[in-house]
């Protein structure tokens, strides 16, 4: 973390936690009464989005701490629950949808470790399994170095028998993870490229090996691990690229102890072309054979998708024939024609997800 720059809500007050991240960031904060210096701040440079890279601002958050990924409309969805434990991200990739997401982003970290408990309480006593992931609006480990939220994380959800824990990042920030007893309930993911997608489209991101190295690490601790394609990115040779990191994965971690490998082609809001455009001016990510998809958002033409799709599920299916592999966001023709079927039933891919993440990480097999 690069953070220059440091706000804190009043209403966060002084606290172990406060304490912890201050002592950890080692800048003087600025307490504020709300968030408008913060929006002046990060509004006052001709980058925003770089700025607020750099700028942390610590507060409570005002709406629900755990909730269903909203999904998006007309492509299937997994049932996803978002733990909300910030916003955006102190890396910088070219399609992060998230610098087109707020307005204005804001780096911000949600403190109040003590309410996080109380509604997690609240989860784990549900009679239903829930896979719950705090890297939706953020990297899941940007926050490992400064903060105590993700050993927090851990050790709460090692002590229940209904949840699942999933932190996915680009980083390979998992030294105060690794000592913990995880107790099988956290799932550690990475996001995977080729590397010359990290070289190009993912500034500040770990390289493809440290990734892989920290997944091998996490995985000697016992901790059960994800992987997520998202997103692949066609260019030419792409197809070698992507089975070589295949390769590699299965070079260095055992089949039997990933709960799944999610994939997904690159897809943008129109809106953020122009961003990319400006802040990324050697990159031609966005320049392929897009179609406005269903969503509103752009997504290559679908026999290119259907195409690099069948490459790397026949490439992960030779190395590893019993992983669970799902698309995240693609359609039924896409589903059938790659995996030859689709879940078409309302909760089929979640119910698929949760077996996995139940006979991998000893869930309660009667909630299923
Ligand atoms: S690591 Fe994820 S959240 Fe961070 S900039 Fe890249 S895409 Fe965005």
């Amino acid at each position: 973390m690069k953070i220059e720059t440091l706000f804190i809500d009043k209403a966060v007050g002084r606290n172990d936690e406060t304490e912890y991240l201050i002592s950890r960031l080692k800048i003087d904060p600025q307490w504020v009464e709300d968030s408008k210096p913060v929006y002046n701040f990060i509004n006052d440079t001709n980058d925003p989005i770089s700025k607020a890279k750099r700028t942390l601002y610590i507060t409570l958050n005002k709406g629900t701490i755990i909730k269903a990924c909203p999904g998006t409309s007309c492509y299937t969805c997994c049932d996803y629950t978002i733990l909300q434990s910030g916003t955006f991200c102190t890396m910088d990739c070219s399609y992060c949808i998230l610098q087109a997401y707020f307005h204005p982003p804001v780096l911000q970290y949600f403190a109040g470790l003590k309410s996080l408990g109380h509604d997690l309480d609240k989860t784990f006593c549900q009679n239903k399994i829930f896979r719950i992931g705090t890297g939706e609006y953020t990297d899941s480990l940007i926050w490992e170095k400064v903060s105590l939220l993700p050993k927090f994380l851990v050790e709460t959800f090692a002590r229940q028998n209904n949840c699942v824990l999933e932190l996915k990042t680009k980083t390979v920030n998992i030294e105060s993870l690794l000592p913990l007893d995880h107790n099988g309930k956290t799932i550690l993911a990475w996001s995977l490229n080729t590397p010359d997608i990290i070289n190009s489209e993912e500034r500040g991101t770990a390289s493809l090996g440290a990734r892989l190295k920290a997944a091998k690490q996490a995985e000697s601790k016992g901790y059960k691990l994800a992987f997520h394609f998202d997103p692949i990115v066609i260019y030419p040779g792409c197809e070698i690229h992507y089975k070589q990191v295949i390769q590699q994965i299965f070079e260095m971690i055992h089949p039997q102890n990933i709960v799944w490998i999610s994939i997904g082609t690159f897809r943008f809001m129109p809106k953020l072309k122009q961003i990319i455009e400006k802040r990324f001016q050697h990159s031609t990510i966005c320049y392929g054979e897009f179609i406005l998809g269903l969503d509103n958002k752009m997504r290559y033409f679908k026999p290119l998708r259907i195409n690099i799709y069948k490459e790397i599920i026949s490439c992960i299916k030779e190395y590893a024939p019993k992983v669970l592999v799902y698309f995240c966001m693609e359609d039924e023709e896409v589903w059938k024609k790659c995996m030859g079927f689709f879940p078409e039933k309302e909760g089929e891919l979640g119910h698929m997800l949760n077996k996995s993440a139940a006979a991998h990480c000893n869930l309660n097999p009667s909630l299923l």
